[in-house]
């Protein structure tokens, strides 16, 4: 079955409604989203987004925390219009419904770490639950939206050249569509396709994304030909609960802003022999320390500690955090909280310009699944929000301008191909390939690598790839399988960017080139198919 529409969007996070609301002026949007709508990275955001909303804050510190925080290879031209466009879009999220906490002197901002003032908007710790509600709910409002719901992108369709072969060549023209439920495969055709699948943090075994986060739009877009770039930078946040039962429950870096200290079990604290801004040091400089100080000691977590601030306080400012932690038997009010890092933020991602557009025509790319050049080799904590609304505008913009020239060819696309189409139980080998990634990957390519363990991994990895090849051509595709081709993929790409840059920066460290080479690596590490 064919479904047509004017504009695909893959992704219902903030990048992928907020560019769904504004298409809708323009005609039918399709949303199609892997779980329920508001399941997303955005959902479980808790800090919030970074803006410049007070008078004594200003574009120009914004701009130098995040050039900083990116460690030498953020595109300032990309960092000062973001910077600079980010109050205008917060202003818009604010007209959609979206309510940030405020007390009597206007915004109640937060401060995160590598930023030099005050400048986070949140809604108390629940910032992304309260910005999907909002933009669920003004999505669901517009007649020319709908939401595919549990509806899973598994590739992407290019107009087909001579060859016949549909994803090789060509502009983007849509994408082949499961229904698990229905064991369907469906063909969406669109003018304009945009991916905005958001992270890859289900790549690591400890993570703090939720499991939509398998880096779908990445391995997709790497497999219809696009250029990805910088993946060797995938941010670790410093904090996420060290607790047998919590899955990916993130200790929000606010707690940090507000006083919290890191300290080993023995109740000593660390950070000031690693950075001057000791707890709140850049995330990178406060994973690596933990990574290190944990190697040391052979403990499985060090300890965050707010216990010296009011409890009164910590309940109002992190309520979400107090409830979950005392779920887990935790009072944070007295006692320290056992943290470790985990794999939190993908920098890199499918290479775009200033307006979304990707190496393919027809295709976008916004939010988390991008590569925009804003973060360079380290984001700078609460800029990925900001990121997603302003490269959905700029999507929009950019797609309003093109759409009148666009001249549409009809060409037929052929039905998905249900290949072997044997129903097999292949559950177990794909959990024990799902889980073999996961460990490797935080084993050999996590916060501290070398030649010798990014080679391994890449040996594992390669031979894991051929066995779930096998499974993808021979035998009916599910969720599960598709994630894990998937994962496998995106697994691949971070090793060999990982394995390019000869030099340590940001988010990559080996111990191999342990210093920072700008005159050799003061640049993207960009990869393409073939
Ligand atoms: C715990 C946590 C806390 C965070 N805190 C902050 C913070 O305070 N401030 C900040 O700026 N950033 C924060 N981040 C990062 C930020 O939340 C994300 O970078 C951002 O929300 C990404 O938005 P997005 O729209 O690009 O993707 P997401 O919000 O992740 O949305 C991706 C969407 O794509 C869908 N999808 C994925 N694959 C497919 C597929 N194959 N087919 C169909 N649909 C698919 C998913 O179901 C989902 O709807 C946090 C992240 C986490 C995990």
């Amino acid at each position: 079955m064919e479904v047509k529409t004017d504009f695909l969007v893959l992704g219902s996070g903030i990048a992928g409604l907020t560019l769904a609301i504004k298409l809708a002026e323009l005609g039918s949007v399709a949303i199609v989203t892997k779980k329920e709508a508001i399941e997303s990275n955005t959902n479980y955001a808790q800090g919030g987004i970074a803006a410049v909303m007070d008078p004594l804050d200003s574009f120009e510190d914004h701009v130098r925390d995040t050039l900083v925080c990116g460690a030498g290879i953020c595109h300032e031209d990309v960092v000062r219009f973001v910077v600079g466009e980010g109050p205008e879009r917060i202003r818009e999220l604010i007209q959609w419904g979206v309510e940030f906490s405020r007390n009597e002197q206007g915004f109640d901002l937060g401060r995160e770490g590598g930023h030099s003032t005050r400048r986070v908007l949140h809604a108390k710790d629940l910032t992304g639950r309260e910005i999907e509600r909002a933009l669920v709910r003004k999505a669901a409002q517009s007649p020319n939206i709908h939401i595919y719901e549990n509806c899973m992108a598994v590739e992407l369709i290019r107009k087909p050249g001579p060859s016949g072969v549909v994803h090789d060549q060509g502009r983007c023209i849509g994408a082949y569509i499961l229904e698990p439920q229905k064991g369907n495969v469906l063909t969406f055709r669109a003018k304009f396709v945009a991916l905005a699948t958001g992270g890859a943090g289900k790549v690591y075994l400890v993570t703090t994304n939720p499991d939509i986060a398998t880096g779908d739009g990445i391995a997709m877009a790497y497999r219809a030909g696009a250029k990805v770039a910088n993946l060797e930078f995938m941010q670790f946040h410093p904090t996420c609960l060290f607790h047998p039962e919590a899955k990916s429950f993130l200790i929000s870096e606010a707690v940090r802003g507000e006083g919290g200290i890191l300290r080993l079990k023995s109740g000593e604290a660390f950070m000031e022999k690693y950075h001057p801004m000791k707890s709140l040091a850049p995330r990178d400089i406060v994973a690596r320390a933990i990574d290190s100080e944990l190697k040391k000691s052979g403990d499985e977590y060090v300890l965050l500690d707010i216990t010296h601030r009011e409890g009164s306080f910590i309940k109002k400012r992190f309520p979400n955090i107090y409830q979950k932690c005392l779920e887990f038997g935790i009072d944070i009010t007295r006692e320290p909280i056992p943290v470790v890092p985990a794999a939190h933020f993908m920098c890199g991602g499918v290479l775009t310009d200033h307006c979304g557009q990707t190496t393919i025509e027809g295709l976008f790319a916004c939010g988390e699944v991008a590569c925009t050049g804003l973060h360079g080799a380290n984001r700078l904590a609460s800029n990925s929000l900001l990121e997603g609304i302003i490269f959905a505008h700029r999507t929009f913009l950019k797609i309003r301008e093109i759409l009148p020239g666009l001249v549409e060819e009809c060409v037929p696309i052929p039905e998905w191909d249900p290949r072997g189409a044997t129903q097999s139980d292949e559950s177990i080998v794909v959990s024990h390939n799902w889980d073999e990634i996961r460990r490797g990957m935080s084993n050999y390519v996590g916060i501290v690598r070398s030649e010798k363990r990014l080679a391994r991994a890449k040996r594992r990895i390669d031979l894991i790839q051929q066995e779930i090849d096998e499974y993808y051509r021979n035998f009916i595709i599910t969720r599960d399988l598709l994630e894990l081709r998937n994962i496998a993929v995106v697994a691949k790409l971070i090793i060999r960017c990982a394995m390019r840059r000869k030099e340590s920066r940001g988010l990559h460290y080996t111990i191999d080139y342990p210093e920072r080479d700008d005159r050799n690596w003061k640049r993207d590490t960009v990869i393409q198919r073939g």
